[in-house]
């Protein structure tokens, strides 16, 4: 299948790899030109620009930072959605809002062609493993269309419901995530203040009632596991801000179908003050940097 792919950072770029290693033909893009050089080195075809990745593409896939990115790329002006031919299948697997997901999908539909939102879950470990959960808002008909592609990206796929629905599932599942990593940073924090290793502790709280995904797959002290964000000084990963960005999605959902979520109202304010401190490059779990702090100073 001949595959436009656009948006090569963490995840783009591994997402769109798996796709060439099974076959697929890619032409992929990004406005980066550190992304792009990266990706060209491991083999990756590049194009000129996103419109250019067009060429006979059969399936458009985009994975963009944010809404704004998404709605420029397809709707703004110059944008792809007057440029890609009827009968093309896209799949956005950014994390955006889901009114821009229906707005996408409606341009789509105007124009013959079918968009689905697949956002991701897994991270980057997930996205170069080809083991992600995709989340699908759109059709039966159209989630079939897509599976062959959505298997090679990852592991997992649900259909959440309409256009839109599938951002609805990631953003509930990130709010989560988003309160996991502070309440585990918490405690890793209070145990390291009182003198306990670290790593027995993650353990401990891994094969008990406190297991979660963090502990599993992502600890956020660094040294307690290798090749985990937190361990390369929190470079790569899932950025503090596209966090707060999930988390902000998460609190106008929310408002919007007046909602209780008091927990991912704090994680939301908490990854803004650690944005504002100047981390908002960094991954998300660097989060435990605000609390171990807080810990410490309890200690004095
Ligand atoms: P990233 O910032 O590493 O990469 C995004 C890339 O998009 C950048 O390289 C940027 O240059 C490029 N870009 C922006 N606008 C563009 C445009 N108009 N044309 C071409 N390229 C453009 O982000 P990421 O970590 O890969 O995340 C991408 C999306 O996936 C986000 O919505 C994020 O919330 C979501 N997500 C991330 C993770 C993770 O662990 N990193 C996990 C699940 C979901």
């Amino acid at each position: 299948m001949k595959i436009a792919f656009i948006g090569l950072g963490n995840m783009g770029g591994p997402m769109a790899m798996n796709l060439q290693k099974v076959g697929h033909t890619l032409s992929a893009f990004d406005l980066s030109k550190e992304a792009c050089n990266k990706f060209a080195a491991e083999g990756l075809p590049i194009a000129a620009s996103a419109a250019a990745t067009l060429a006979g593409a059969e399936v458009v896939i985009s994975m963009l930072p944010a809404s704004q990115h998404v709605e420029a790329l397809y709707l703004g002006e110059g944008g792809l959605m007057a440029q890609i031919a009827p009968g093309t299948l896209v799949i956005d697997s950014s994390t955006i809002a889901a009114a821009t997901s229906r707005k996408v999908a409606e341009a789509g539909a105007r124009r013959g062609v079918a968009v689905i939102d697949a956002p991701v879950s897994g991270g980057t470990g997930g996205a170069i493993a080809g083991t992600l959960t995709l989340m699908v808002g759109g059709s039966e008909a159209e989630l079939e269309r897509a599976r062959p592609v959505l298997e090679k990206m990852g592991a997992n796929i649900f259909h959440a419901g309409a256009a839109g629905a599938g951002q609805t599932a990631k953003i509930c599942n990130n709010m989560l995530l988003g309160i996991l990593m502070i309440g585990t940073s918490e405690a890793i924090a209070l145990g390291v203040a009182n003198g306990l290793d670290p790593k027995v502790l993650s353990e401990i709280m891994r094969r008990s009632s406190g297991g979660n995904w963090a502990l599993e797959k992502y600890n956020p002290l660094p040294g307690v596991m290798d090749n985990v964000p937190s361990s390369k000084g929190y470079a790569g990963g899932f950025g503090t801000d596209l966090m707060l960005k999930d988390l902000g999605l998460a609190q106008e959902n929310a408002a919007a179908v007046r909602a209780s979520t008091p927990l991912g109202g704090l994680a939301r304010n908490l990854y803004a003050a650690h944005s504002l401190g100047g981390n908002g490059a960094l991954d998300f779990s660097s989060i435990i940097q605000v609390l171990q702090s807080q810990a410490n100073k309890q200690e004095r």
